[in-house]
């Protein structure tokens, strides 16, 4: 039998597009407070408290974020799955009559469509409505708990950036420094993610940079406001 050689990014680029979002709003959201902080011309332990006190509540923000929302959509699985199997038990006839109808429209002939209707729900009939009609399958199902632990990660490991640049900067470089690496690591970020998602490079990596710049012009443009004013 021919072994399956073709690469499909599809499987690929859904957890890293997540990570590499998660990665993008550490840095920004901690190069963005760390600028503004050092702007306003604090000491360089009050910039990192602010940094670290950033990464921490930018963390558990995502991972409350994204508990919730995966939550949300763990329910509505369950209660899908629950409403199929009522229906499975008190109408397979025309539970049998609806796969069958799915395989039609992906191709098969009523026959044949009717024959795996069957077989396929003689070894798992809720495994293959759940899959089939309702598009829930072991590999997409909703992991709150996954989802959150790696949106806190991936954010952690993307504010850790900025933050240690702040422990072995000078202070008075900190705010070019800090803002001009994280703008590199963004666009690294930025060009990761576009290669292995097959999208155009150069567009992902100008319209991640782009916007990075902006949070962080405008938060060292608050900063030095309020320095030079408190
Ligand atoms: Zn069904």
């Amino acid at each position: 039998m021919k072994r399956h050689t073709e690469h499909h990014r599809t499987h690929r680029v859904g957890w890293l597009r997540a990570a590499v979002l998660g990665a993008n709003d550490g840095i920004v959201s901690t190069a963005s407070l760390i600028v503004g902080v050092a702007a306003a011309e604090s000491s360089r332990a009050n910039v990192l408290v602010a940094g670290i006190a950033g990464l921490v509540a930018g963390a558990m923000s995502m991972a409350a974020g994204e508990y919730v929302s995966v939550s949300s959509q763990s329910d509505t699985e369950n209660a899908d799955l629950d409403r199929e199997r009522v229906e499975l038990a008190t109408d397979a006839v025309n539970e049998h009559e609806e796969l069958a109808a799915i395989y039609v429209a992906r191709g098969l002939d009523t026959q044949l469509a009717g024959e795996v209707a069957t077989q396929l729900m003689a070894k798992d009939a809720l495994g293959a409505h759940a899959r089939d009609e309702l598009g829930i399958s072991d590999t997409l199902s909703a992991r709150p708990v996954q989802a959150a632990m790696a949106s806190a990660a991936t954010f952690a490991v993307g504010a850790a950036m900025p933050l240690l640049l702040v422990v072995f900067v000078p202070s008075s470089a900190l705010v070019w420094a800090v803002s001009g690496s994280s703008l590199l690591f963004l666009a690294l970020l930025g060009g990761l993610a576009a290669r292995a998602g097959g999208s155009p490079v150069l567009k992902s990596v100008a319209r991640v940079t782009f916007w990075g710049a902006l949070a962080m012009a405008m938060t060292a443009g608050v900063g030095a406001l309020f320095g030079a004013t408190v």
